[in-house]
């Protein structure tokens, strides 16, 4: 693990924790892993898709499938109780990580997408009236928007949107005018994925509670790049995602305060959710494990375990140090092209949206890869705002605790050298 003072990361020690750093890619990609084509080092800008795993985060996973594998929650023998131990663990340890009041209040899901699905349809189906409304922004991942569009569709409700003003920042008088007494729920982004606008996700919440609505704070770019402290922010859900933050894919987080949880009814059902079953009626577990049916992630949730360990020694305020460092490099750098256009304020989280002026960002995201730049291209599941960003997608490079000021160099000759073949 690295060791750094308290406000740098030393880089070139984290970067040996992460072996895949360390490949050449430009081969053959019809199958997985380097081959004898791959001759171009790889310089990994596409952490807000998905992050890297660190050898730890890895081997805590290893661990468990060689020395107790077992399912949870089930058995009386040694390695169900330990695999059980573990596994009960993992809440403790996000519940401590985001500041919740304790397990109760962190609910495994299989991502942040389904977080949302869950909330709405639990709370969204049961509670959400014809003639409510939900307020969210232009913003926001389609994991929530769609969420909440298909959602109010069904019940009669109004799902509005926010604004966002020309700096890509939300319009918090629109906010304001849009949140009324009939509002249910306001459901932010807290880091947007691709203006990288990060939103006052308290004053959010605040203006939500003054409406007697619920505030549902959409935290999967912002919980892998800085502190979050749910308490504080009073948000009565909030979602993120494993794999964005140095853990594996498979187990997401779904936040909720425990009196809203427990008033909610299941999501799926079946196994490992119940307390009695009769053939007339069933009752539920206690949380988080009524929202957890069936054989759950169990060793992804030991690496998200490993991965919050892996962060916190570096320390959260340190990481996201790192991630404005970069960002505003990037974004200076970038900006030198008169004919590349950057989307977002200048205050940003850890990554850049731009555009090459006529050149469509697939085209210039595969120039970029040949110069073994990886970005993600495309609309970043925002279409909505890339409608009013009048683009049909846009080219992103995002950063993360292994990224270095010399591979946004790689990334700003690579730009260039695309500048130079369409010109
Ligand atoms: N919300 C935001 C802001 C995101 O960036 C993403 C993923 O890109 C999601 C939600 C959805 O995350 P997942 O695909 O892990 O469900």
């Amino acid at each position: 693990m690295a060791t750094q003072d308290a406000t740098t990361l030393d880089v070139d020690a984290i970067r040996e924790d992460f072996p895949v750093l360390d490949r050449t890619v430009g081969g053959d990609v019809t199958v997985p892993g380097p081959d004898e084509g791959d001759d171009t080092p790889l310089y990994y800008l596409d952490n807000a898709a998905t992050s890297h795993t660190p050898r730890q985060v890895v081997e805590a996973m290893t661990e468990y499938y060689y020395e107790y594998n077992a399912n949870v929650h089930r058995g009386i023998h040694t390695l169900s109780q330990e695999a059980s131990v573990a596994y009960e663990k993992a809440h403790d340890r996000v519940a401590e990580f985001i500041n919740a009041a304790g397990r109760e209040e962190v609910v495994f899901t299989k991502n942040t997408t389904e977080a949302f699905n869950l909330v709405a349809y639990t709370w969204g189906l049961t509670e959400l009236e014809a003639g409510e409304n939900i307020v969210t922004t232009e913003m926001e991942h389609h994991a929530s928007l769609v969420t909440w569009q298909q959602l109010c569709e069904k019940q009669g409700a109004e799902v509005r949107y926010v604004e966002i003003d020309e700096n890509g920042e939300l319009d918090m008088d629109d906010l304001r005018e849009k949140v009324d007494d009939d509002t249910a729920m306001v459901s932010a982004v807290h880091v947007s994925n691709t203006l990288g606008t990060v939103n006052p996700v308290v004053e959010i919440t605040e203006i939500a509670h003054e409406h007697e609505a619920l505030s549902f704070i959409d935290g999967a770019q912002a919980v892998p790049t800085r502190p979050v402290d749910v308490a504080a922010m009073d948000a009565d859900f909030y979602a993120f995602s494993g794999h964005k933050m140095l853990g594996p894919t498979g187990i997401g987080v779904l936040y909720g305060k425990q009196e809203l949880l427990e008033a909610l009814p299941p999501f799926l059902v079946g196994g490992s959710m119940i307390r009695r079953v009769k053939f007339e009626e069933t009752t539920w577990e206690e949380l988080p494990w009524k929202f957890e049916a069936g054989t759950p992630p169990i060793a992804e949730a030991i690496g998200l375990t490993a991965a919050i360990d892996y962060l916190e020694e570096i320390g959260m305020e340190t990481v996201e140090r790192h991630e404005t460092e970069l960002a505003t490099y990037a974004y200076d750098r970038l900006n030198e092209f008169d004919d590349v256009e950057i989307y977002g304020p200048t205050d940003r989280g850890g990554l850049v949206s731009f555009n090459l002026d006529g050149v469509h960002a697939h085209d210039l995201s595969s120039i970029l890869d040949d110069h073994g730049v990886a970005v993600r291209a495309g609309d970043h599941c925002t279409q909505p705002l890339h409608d009013i960003l009048d683009v049909p997608a846009s080219t992103r490079a995002s950063f993360y605790i292994y990224n270095t000021k010399a591979e946004i160099d790689e990334l700003v000759e690579a730009v260039d050298t695309a500048r130079q073949l369409f010109a």
